[in-house]
């Protein structure tokens, strides 16, 4: 059954851990990641943006999968079902279709459009049982072709969001989706205390997890991060081991080009990144 990611984000932020939200691409994607947070005895959150949730046929589609797959697979760790960035229209789709978590991204209108829309879906998703991540201060990079600007978050902002109730509240640090550039100057950590200061127990959600150094990391789960969001790193996984698969030559021996062999070391990289994470993060042994 999947579960909103409330409590798993509450006993993270207590704790002193975080717990990993990993983007999901597919059925190979999903089940990697299932997989090795049980064997890892950790919560896990699966994040689908709304340009995955097109590809994987719509967001009923995709909790048809993950459900079936949490019962097929035996899974009991707690798994959120979460909308990534979604849109207003989004989030009410999700909603229907069946998600237990929904993030919705205000954070390019203005501050009171923010507060707005995000007061309304509070009070839509207490209803319902679901969590809510909301955003402050667009982050860097680009996100299903939309580029923001890679902003530091105002913590008076902060607060004023999550005032309103939500469960959890992505804040711009100076973080960026995709790779990070060699010249990037790294989190801002004195605004990241600021906004901790400014919010208290509410926990803080650090996107673009990929490619931060561990040291910056466990300095911000210190500084009361307790969700981070993984996504081009396992992609990249995948595609280093499918390409090596194929510059091998292994797809032309036997049967190698049956799509569960070709696929296969993909997903054992997705599995190696995912269990990294979840080391790093340290919610192995929290489910
Ligand atoms: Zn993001």
């Amino acid at each position: 059954m999947l579960v909103s990611a409330k409590e798993m984000l509450e006993k993270a932020k207590a704790g002193h851990y975080a717990v990993g939200q990993f983007n999901i691409n597919n059925l190979e994607w999903t089940k990697s990641i299932l997989q090795t947070a049980q064997e890892m005895n950790s919560p896990v959150i699966l994040g689908v943006s709304e340009g995955a949730g097109k590809y994987m046929c719509g967001f009923k589609t995709i909790v048809g999968m993950v459900e079936g797959m949490i019962e097929g697979l035996g899974i009991t760790v707690p798994v959120a079902l979460h909308l990534d960035h979604g849109t207003y229209e989004g989030a009410y789709k999700c909603i229907e279709a069946g998600f237990s978590s929904i993030m919705f991204d205000g954070s390019h209108y203005p501050i009171e459009e923010n507060i707005q829309k995000t007061r309304e879906l509070v009070a839509v998703c207490a209803k319902k049982g679901l969590s809510l991540e909301a955003e402050v201060g667009a982050i860097g990079g680009e996100e299903d072709g939309v580029l923001g600007g890679g902003e530091v978050a105002d913590p008076n902002e902060c607060k004023m969001i999550a005032d309103l109730g939500v469960t959890m509240l992505a804040a711009g640090i100076g973080n960026i989706h995709g790779k990070y550039p060699a010249n990037w100057p790294g989190l801002r950590f004195d605004t990241l205390a600021a906004i901790s200061d400014k919010v208290g127990q509410m926990p803080l959600v650090l996107h673009g997890g990929t490619g931060i150094p561990a040291d910056m990391i466990k300095k911000a789960i210190s500084l009361g991060v307790s969700k981070i969001n993984v996504n081009t790193e396992c992609q990249l996984a995948f595609q280093a081991a499918t390409r090596q698969y194929i510059e091998e030559g292994k797809d032309l021996v036997g049967k190698g080009f049956d799509p569960r062999k070709l696929l296969a070391p993909g997903c054992e990289a997705i599995k190696a990144t995912v269990r990294e994470k979840i080391e790093l993060f340290g919610s192995a042994n929290k489910a």
